[in-house]
């Protein structure tokens, strides 16, 4: 079966849904979520999103991602963002974001490790869900928009280096998409890990595609543990204890009560200690305890972090919660430039798939979402403008097993990543 389009959107993401809202409401655009709507990891973020406060903050958050990155992140691309947050948050405040504030209606900041100032925007500990929801929201009124849940991605449609479109399969079924253009979005590697934080069906579909038509990749070993994911060998994904909980004073320590590291410093640094420090105490996890904050503090500040720490018989104002490090972010990608382009003609890509350059080799937190705010938007309007001058150009597709597709996707991904991260090996699925 076959559909047609002038926009193909892969991926139901903050990167996706925020690039189909911004585009031309003329076009006639297709978004694919290879699962239901919301099992995307823009829905499970929970600390928030950086902004850039004001023209004095602006130096500070480009050496704070500059640092946390340890400097090996594009300069030219720090800049960037920082010069164009304010506009992109503001773009999801006046669609109905419902970020904190206080009694006197001002944003409310909070701070994550490795920032020098209190600079995120929160909407309590589920931040993700309200800003992704809001945006959903706009994208289910707009009548030029179809989003096809459960249609899962397997293939670009390609002629000498240039996409036409894509393959899915839909309800068992082979469904060509043809586009003038095409954007992936389709987010992160974490499930290739056996532990990652992230949602199973997010497996680098587009790295692997990347991967099989030569498009150009950075930065592939670039791979972020998160230090504190609740220790749980029962879960499909390991939750994630946010790092906000430690910015507000949460400390990390043994089961003598013992600190071990500074809790602040950037993510690669506590995870890297965390590790060496169970290994030579022979200690499954670590602990980490906020029981100062309060009962009443706790449940109103971080309520999804309570509740699902109590379902697990751990009460996180009386009792430490178990943690340890597990994946948890992609910072490489495919390459794109300043307006979200690839190597290949017509293909586009922004959000966790893409590779900015903006954090180098360390993420500082909570800067993701404000990537893939500020690079949707400028994908958008990359295509609104050159939209005009481009055809449908419409390849036959020469129809393969889509299982075997899709093990091929995988496995090139996994032996990829196996030679980037030997240190990993034993981290992913079918090593
Ligand atoms: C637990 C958790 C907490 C986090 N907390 C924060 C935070 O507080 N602040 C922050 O800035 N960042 C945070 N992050 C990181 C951030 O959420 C992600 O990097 C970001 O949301 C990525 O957005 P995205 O749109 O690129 O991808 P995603 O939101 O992951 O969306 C990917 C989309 O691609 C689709 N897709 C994938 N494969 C296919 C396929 N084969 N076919 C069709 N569709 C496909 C999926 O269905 C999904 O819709 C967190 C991440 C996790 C996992």
């Amino acid at each position: 079966m076959d559909l047609v389009c002038d926009v193909l959107i892969v991926g139901a993401g903050l990167a996706g849904l925020n690039t189909a809202i911004n585009l031309n409401e003329d076009l006639k655009i297709i978004v694919l979520s290879n699962d239901k709507l919301h099992r995307c990891n823009s829905y499970l973020a929970q600390g928030g999103i950086t902004t850039v406060k004001n023209e004095a903050d602006k130096p500070i958050f480009i050496e704070d991602t500059l640092k946390a990155g340890a400097y090996e992140n594009d300069v030219d691309t720090v800049k960037l963002v920082a010069n164009h947050a304010k506009e992109a948050i503001q773009k999801l405040i006046d669609l109905g974001v419902p970020f904190n504030k206080d009694e006197n209606g001002h944003l409310k900041y909070t701070k994550e490790a490795a920032h020098s100032t209190n600079r995120i925007l929160y909407s309590a500990d589920s931040s993700g869900k309200a800003i992704w929801e809001t945006v959903r929201d706009e994208a289910l009124k707009r009548k030029n928009i179809k989003i096809l849940e459960e249609t899962n991605l397997i293939d670009l449609i390609v002629k000498n280096n240039e996409v036409c479109g894509g393959v899915a399969i839909r309800e068992n079924t082979n469904l060509s998409i043809y586009s003038k253009v095409t954007v992936l979005a389709s987010g992160g590697i974490g499930g290739i890990f056996k532990n990652s934080t992230n949602y199973r069906n997010i497996k680098g579909v587009g790295i692997s595609l990347a991967l099989k038509y030569g498009i150009e990749l950075k930065d592939l070993d670039y791979i972020q543990l998160h230090p504190t994911a609740f220790h749980s060998t029962c879960e499909e994904r390991k939750f994630l204890i946010t790092e906000s909980l430690r910015g507000e004073g949460a400390k990390l320590i043994d089961d003598k009560g013992n600190r071990f590291v500074d809790e602040l410093m950037p993510r690669d640094f506590v995870s890297q200690a965390i590790i060496k420090y169970k290994d030579e105490k022979e200690l499954p996890c670590v602990l980490l305890d906020a029981r100062d904050m309060g009962e009443k503090y706790l449940k109103e500040r971080f309520p999804k972090i309570f509740t699902h720490c109590l379902k697990h018989g751990i009460d996180i104002s009386k009792d430490p919660i178990p943690v340890s490090p597990c994946q948890h972010y992609f910072m490489g990608g495919i390459k794109i430039d300043s307006d979200g382009k690839t190597s290949m003609k017509n293909l586009l890509a922004c959000g966790e798939v893409s590779c900015t350059g903006l954090h180098g080799k360390n993420r500082l937190a909570s800067n993701s979402l404000l990537e893939a705010a500020v690079y949707s938007n400028r994908v958008a309007d990359y295509i609104n403008k050159v939209i005009e001058d481009k055809k449908l150009s419409i390849v036959p597709y020469t129809e393969k097993n889509a299982e075997t597709l899709n093990k091929e996707n995988e496995k090139i991904l996994i032996s990829t990543i196996k030679n980037e991260r030997k240190d990993l090996i034993h981290e992913l699925l079918n090593n």
